[in-house]
């Protein structure tokens, strides 16, 4: 599977040459393979490769390899129903993809119950696009006041899924406010809210996302092709 390293070093290749252009340095960068649909061979040869963290949208997915590969750590990044914490409380390094109140009271119940604090990013719908999950940018401040009670929970940055446009440069204006939320809140100093990590960026818009500030990107077909989900 010669492409999968192929594809991991153009990312890298990339990912370096966007950081030139802004001054950043590319170890400020992490880059995490989205590995849903994908099976436990490639996602090994992807650890093989150097990929240290990878990220799934799904609880079942991450249920069903998490045994398989292993010496990775696992970030969940897609809509998490309620009742489905409890399954991965224990397995995830970070959740991408935090948006109420009562999951974040979940995962905090769940996090007690395992003896741990859980990181945790807010995802925000900088764009309001109906069909994404996130809070809108003017609810991010009461929802992190309403989780700073919470023992077992961090807030470690912000996330967001930018709209799909066939040029990225059309998006980098969403990018840019998240950059610029993620500031103010760091400046402010909240209790339990340690901004770390900003979580955007993908296949199609990565390198615009590390020119704007991100230091995750989530990166799934860029490495391992187009997603068959048929299977
Ligand atoms: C699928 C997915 C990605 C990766 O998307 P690609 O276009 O395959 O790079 C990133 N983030 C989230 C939340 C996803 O669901």
């Amino acid at each position: 599977m010669l492409y999968i390293k192929e594809n991991i070093d153009s990312i890298r290749e990339q990912m370096n040459e966007a950081c030139k252009r802004v001054g950043r340095n590319a170890d400020e960068i992490q880059l995490i393979a989205v590995t849903k649909t994908v099976d436990r061979e490639k996602i090994n040869e992807a650890i093989a490769m150097g990929i240290t963290d990878i990220g799934e949208n799904r609880v079942q997915e991450i249920m069903d390899k998490y045994v398989a590969v292993s010496n990775v750590h696992w970030h969940m990044i897609g809509h998490l129903q309620t009742n489905k914490v409890k399954y991965i409380i224990d397995k995830v390094k970070l959740i991408h993809s935090v948006d109420r109140i009562s999951l974040v009271q979940e995962i905090n119940k769940r996090a007690k119950q395992n003896n741990r604090i859980m990181d945790i990013l807010v995802q925000v719908n900088v764009a309001k696009e109906d069909t994404k999950f996130g809070l809108a940018c003017e609810d991010v401040y009461d929802f992190l006041k309403q989780i700073q009670p919470l023992e077992h929970i961090k807030v470690k940055g912000l996330m967001t899924i930018a709209p799909y446009e066939e040029n990225p440069e059309d998006i980098r204006k969403y990018f840019k406010i998240l950059k610029e939320m993620f500031e103010e809140i760091k400046l402010k100093k909240f209790l339990g809210v340690e901004m770390q990590y900003l979580s955007m960026g993908m296949t199609n818009d990565f390198q615009v996302a590390i020119e704007e500030g991100a230091n995750i990107i989530r990166v799934g077909m860029g490495i391992f092709g187009r997603r068959n989900y048929n299977k």
